[in-house]
């Protein structure tokens, strides 16, 4: 049997880079204020069509979309943001209340699989309801930046753009698809089919052939009413006073309906095809178009794999170096079971492992180093009789000693610092 197409397994010691990853996110945006939410990973598919887009490529092509028993139309979550809008309404979070929150897990598109792009992958993204300004605007982009920083990421550039408001864009749109139609025998197939209802989306367009047009193509930000403009420039002085770069990417428009004034994407040329490590921008209507009292949003998600690649000329983080018991002989095993137990008290955090089959000294030995473990205890038929223990070092060149067991504890405490819970 295999796993599914474009669907992987995290094994060890891949997985820890991914805790190593998490911990550092969670640590970041919880300093920010940001808390965490759990949500299904299956919804109605209207929570997804309806604030996606309906003629998007995530709703049209790439959603896995099933019928349960009851008949109901149900689509595993291809992003995190529709979910957590139809949660927060439900449960009245957002009435004249601002929430912060921070999700990660799965999500599922049906694309065609390489490397960073995948058919199951995970999202750590956040969203905030209720704040209107580019001040939240510019502190999501700053914790971004801040988790590059800290993560030792480097060739990440930072795009902004301006979608402005609806009716702006809808102004827009039309006098983009009159460009578009006045010189649509340059347009290819796919371009073509967005003419009609998304002629946003050609400006996102890769064909080479058609970087000329798009260039020329009217731009959005001369389009925008004197409130838009403002937000843009807002949030773009207070990235200047975080210090943080940026590039006015003109052409950024995001491949979902939802979003209003601010996008922004964190791309890298270092993944080839793949280069969005982190997108968001404000959704302004969504809380709305869901039934709810008009609440401004925002928010962005990062793909986990992506950042992963990003970071893998870095060494993984260690494992914890912990404890290995060893009973040696017949008669040893139990006393080597309750002192195990009495040290997973003692030392909560380390690894503390009791060698399990039995086994010769040697091969115990054996796999106690293979264990990772940077203390063994030997535990044999002498030190049972005169209540003692054997220490071994097993990753530096110290001669082993035999202790009593009362003095192993405070033995073990000055080898492995403050760990201990006494
Ligand atoms: P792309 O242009 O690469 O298809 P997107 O615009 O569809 O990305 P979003 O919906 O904005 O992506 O999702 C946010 C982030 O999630 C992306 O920037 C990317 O890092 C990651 N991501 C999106 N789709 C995939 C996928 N199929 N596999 C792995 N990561 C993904
Ligand atoms: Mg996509």
């Amino acid at each position: 049997m295999q796993s599914v197409r474009g669907m992987n397994d995290i094994l060890p010691p891949e997985s820890a880079r991914w805790h190593a990853l998490e911990k550092t996110l969670r640590r970041i945006v919880e300093q920010y204020g940001f808390q965490e939410v759990r949500l299904p990973i299956v919804e109605q598919t209207a929570v997804f069509a309806r604030s996606i887009g309906d003629l998007t490529d995530i709703v049209q092509k790439e959603m896995y979309t099933f019928s349960d028993r009851n008949g109901e139309l149900l689509s595993l979550r291809p992003e995190g943001t529709a979910g957590c809008v139809r949660a927060m309404l439900e449960h009245g979070l957002i009435n004249q209340l601002s929430q912060r929150v921070w999700y990660q897990g799965a999500m599922f598109r049906h694309e065609r699989p390489q490397k960073g792009r995948y058919r199951q992958f995970y999202q750590f993204g956040v969203e905030a309801f209720g704040f209107a300004g580019p001040d939240i605007d510019a502190e999501l982009i700053q914790m971004t930046a801040r988790m590059w920083r800290d993560l030792g990421i480097k060739d990440v550039e930072l795009q902004i753009n301006t979608l402005g408001t609806p009716p702006e864009r809808e102004a827009y749109r039309d006098e983009l698809r009159k460009y578009f139609a006045a010189h649509s025998e340059q347009l290819d197939e796919d371009s073509r089919t967005r003419l009609e209802h998304n002629p946003l989306r050609i400006l996102d367009s890769k064909n080479p052939a058609m970087q000329d047009l798009i260039a020329n193509a009217p731009r959005l930000t001369e389009h925008l009413g004197a409130d838009s403009q403002a937000h843009f420039q807002g949030m773009q002085a207070l990235l200047e006073s975080a210090g943080i770069g940026f590039v006015h990417n003109t052409r950024l428009v995001r491949g979902l309906d939802y979003y209003t004034h601010t996008v922004f994407e964190w791309v890298t040329d270092r993944l080839g095809a793949q280069g969005t490590v982190c997108a968001g921008g404000r959704y302004d209507g969504m809380v709305a178009q869901f039934g709810g009292k008009s609440t401004p949003g925002i928010g962005f998600a990062m793909g986990m794999e992506r950042l992963l690649a990003m970071l893998e000329d870095q060494p993984a983080p260690p494992a914890p170096a912990g404890i290995y018991v060893m009973p040696l002989g017949e008669t040893t095993l139990l006393e080597a079971n309750a002192l195990t137990e009495r040290l997973r008290d003692y030392f909560p955090d380390l690894p503390v492992l009791c060698n399990l089959g039995g086994g010769s000294a040697k091969a115990q030995m054996k796999r106690a180093d293979r264990s990772g473990a940077r203390i063994g205890l030997l535990i044999g038929e002498d030190e049972q009789l005169e209540r003692t223990v054997t220490v071994r070092f097993l990753r530096d060149d110290r001669a082993q000693q035999t202790v009593p067991l009362t003095a192993l504890q405070a033995l073990l405490q000055a080898e492995f610092g403050q760990t201990s819970a006494l």
